[in-house]
């Protein structure tokens, strides 16, 4: 019976371990169409998960070319360095290869040539499941379990209690109204119960997120419009979880962007334009254009208030 029972108690480790994995990453990666064809090294680096443990990781690209089919290079060339605790806005139109960038931070694939490197090491140095454990994604859209919401906010953290869970929810803005709901925490979410808005949905994946603690945080903003509050929770939320923690968005909405640290304006496969949304609206290049673009003509400021505000 042992020698059954071993094997099977192994495998439930793996499952676990890629059950969890398959929490943060979700459908932003659309996964499940991707080979995976990164190897570990032999001698990996260690690196810490949380930031509860060790500082906010620095991220630099550094000369990176890549693509996903060989006929066909995405990034020619993409370099930039991050401050830990920095937040990173990436902007450019649909299809610049912003989503690809997260992906490599994730090493979902090995660049052509160049580094992307986390703590002044290149990914390829770091086991892949440790790199992804320091890493935190809240993507566009948040699948939920057919379970309740305590649970969804929970899930792939078995310890948590429901006291982490409550304030994990509190500081991403969605305890508030999970208490509205006939049955609280206990309420049914998913396909079978409660469907939330997408806003709700990116809060319950914000609360995960802060239950993780990852020393990184990749947020995929959505591109539909909010409506003014749900955009305000959801800033609110995002600077809860961001707060000290390096951060990189792909962002979609002027108070993001407004906001962040530093802004990466890619084009053509290259970061074309990097700094403050105030230095890049005054060097009147790219950045400035895609704001004219947006038809206002007014007080940037003012716009971060509007309704309907996607790049
Ligand atoms: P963005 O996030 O800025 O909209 P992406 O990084 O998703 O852009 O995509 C950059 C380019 O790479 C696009 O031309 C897209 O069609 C292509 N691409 C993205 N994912 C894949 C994939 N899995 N296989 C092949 N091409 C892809």
């Amino acid at each position: 019976l042992l020698q059954l029972y071993a094997p099977l108690n192994f495998l439930g480790s793996i499952y676990s371990s890629i059950r969890n994995a398959l929490v943060d990453l979700e459908h932003m990666f659309g996964l499940l169409e991707e080979t995976v064809e990164v190897a570990d090294p032999a001698a990996p680096l260690p690196i810490a998960a949380r930031l509860h443990d060790a500082p906010p990781v620095s991220i630099e690209f550094r000369d990176v070319h890549f693509g996903y089919r060989r006929d066909r290079e995405i990034l020619h060339g993409v370099s930039f360095q991050t401050r830990p605790g920095h937040l990173v806005a990436i902007v450019g139109s649909t299809g610049a290869g912003k989503s690809t960038i997260s992906r490599l931070l994730f090493r979902f694939y090995d660049v052509w040539s160049g580094h992307v490197m986390i703590d002044g090491h290149d990914v390829r140095d770091y086991r892949q499941d440790d790199l992804r454990a320091a890493i935190g994604v809240v993507p566009q859209d948040t699948v939920l379990f057919n379970d309740t919401i305590g649970y969804n906010i929970a899930y792939g953290h078995l310890d948590a209690t429901p006291d982490d869970i409550e304030r994990a929810a509190r500081l991403a803005r969605i305890h508030d109204f999970i208490i509205s709901l006939p049955e609280g925490y206990n309420t049914r979410v998913g396909e079978r119960g409660l469907k939330l808005s997408g806003g709700e949905k990116q809060r319950v994946a914000i609360a995960r997120t802060i239950l993780k603690d990852p020393r990184l945080l990749i947020l995929d903003e959505a591109t539909s419009a909010l409506d003014t509050h749900t955009e305000r929770e959801i800033q609110s939320a995002l600077r809860a979880v961001s707060a000290e923690r390096t951060t990189v968005v792909i962002a979609h909405r002027l108070s993001t962007v407004v906001d962040a640290d530093e802004i990466l304006v890619l084009a053509d496969g290259l970061v074309r334009e990097r700094g403050r949304h105030a230095e890049l609206i005054a060097q009147g290049g790219l950045y400035a254009a895609m704001w004219a673009a947006q038809d206002t003509g007014t007080d940037p400021q003012q716009e971060a208030g509007r309704e309907e505000e996607t790049f």
